[in-house]
């Protein structure tokens, strides 16, 4: 039982490490909670889709699309999007 938990967390540990040495090419983005404002995440310029997080401050479970939450210029349209 002990082997299979060290194997799980080793191999774990690689993809993290992994993941880490990937993400330094890429340019980090704030992700902030839509209701309080609460830093909740960080995401990296190559990330898509949707994704689900909880407010740790307000306790709000929101679903968040990384499109959304592109760097670009921003226009009068898009600031009500982006924060
Ligand atoms: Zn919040």
């Amino acid at each position: 039982m002990t082997h299979y938990t060290q194997t799980v967390n080793e191999l774990a540990r690689y993809r993290a490490e992994l993941s880490r040495q990937e993400a330094q090419e890429y340019v980090e983005r704030e992700l902030k909670c839509p209701e309080c404002g609460y830093l909740v995440a960080y995401a990296f310029s190559d990330a898509k889709g949707h994704f689900k997080i909880k407010c740790k401050k307000c306790k709000t479970v929101s679903v968040l699309n990384f499109a959304y939450f592109y760097r670009r210029k921003r226009n009068r349209n898009q600031i009500f999007f982006m924060r």
